[in-house]
């Protein structure tokens, strides 16, 4: 199967035991995914498709290596000398969310086990349809911080930029805000397609609106470093020819987002 011919429906395959994870890769000593060294499980599926994705290889549905919670966390508890008091477990991808089963029953075991839980997404499976949110509900209980992207503020520039709208992506902050689940909020700055001054500064204004549940702020740099997956799966790059931001552009970024405001990160995980 071709990944643009893929399976869009749910990628969590629900077993009468216990819900089957799909795992891309694993990240043991994970540092820039959540608070303090974290084991980083890269889970396997996306439906965005942002251009300056630089793993394209996470994007098919259903594949991937199977796991069950209990094994997942057997395995990152391994690693448990080296979390300290912000360190633990994250669930990244891909689109994490898109298993939602299998990171409830993870995140609720970790949970139980004292374990600190970060959920890394793009918003984009989130809706308040059922069954689909009394699940999402559930898993915030179990979720102490959640890293989110706002890559670009326009609905239409973002669904020129990832295929998708942004409108459920800002409805789930807004739940967020509501229940006070705290969040890294993420930018990656590309240019030609988000680093645009009158884009940032409305970014910037976005985030101090729900700035009580905001522990960071990061602008993250576009790279090219994914440019070799695509010609092995043999597709397009869409970036051809973009460079990575200049140092001064970051800096800009940094300053509309208003970056150094936001530094609650260093409380977690005792608010
Ligand atoms: S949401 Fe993440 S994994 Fe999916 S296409 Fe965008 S950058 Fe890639």
């Amino acid at each position: 199967m071709k990944i643009y011919e893929q399976d869009l429906s749910a990628a969590t395959a629900v077993t009468d035991k216990a819900p089957i994870g799909y795992v891309h890769s694993i990240e043991t000593f994970g540092s820039v995914d959540g608070p303090g060294i974290r084991y980083v499980a890269f889970l396997q599926g996306c439906r965005m498709r942002c251009q300056f994705c630089h793993n394209p290889d996470t994007w098919n549905i259903g594949t991937g290596d199977e796991v069950t919670a209990d094994e997942m966390l057997a395995d990152a508890k391994r690693y448990r000398a080296f979390w300290g008091t912000q360190g633990g477990i994250t669930t990244s991808g891909g689109e994490a969310l898109l298993q939602i089963d299998f990171i409830l029953d993870l995140f609720k075991k970790a949970k139980a086990d004292g374990i600190t839980t970060c959920l890394d997404t793009c918003g984009q499976p989130f809706t308040r349809k059922q069954p689909w949110f009394g699940k999402f509900e559930e898993l915030m209980k179990y979720t102490d911080i959640s890293m989110v992207d706002i890559k670009q503020i326009n609905p239409r520039e973002h669904k020129r930029l990832t295929g998708w709208s942004n409108e459920n992506i800002f409805d789930m902050l807004d739940y967020m805000l509501e229940h006070d689940k705290h969040v890294w909020i993420r930018h990656v700055l590309v240019p030609q397609r988000t680093d645009y001054d009158y884009e940032l500064i409305q970014i910037g204004n976005y985030i101090k609106t729900i700035a009580p549940i905001v522990d960071k702020v990061e602008i993250l740099p576009y790279h090219t470093m994914g440019v070799p997956k695509y010609e092995e799966l043999g597709i397009k790059y869409p970036l051809d020819g973009i460079e990575p931001p200049t140092t001064l552009r970051v800096k800009n970024a940094e300053r509309l987002l208003h970056t150094s405001d936001y530094t609650n990160y260093k409380n977690f995980p005792n608010y």
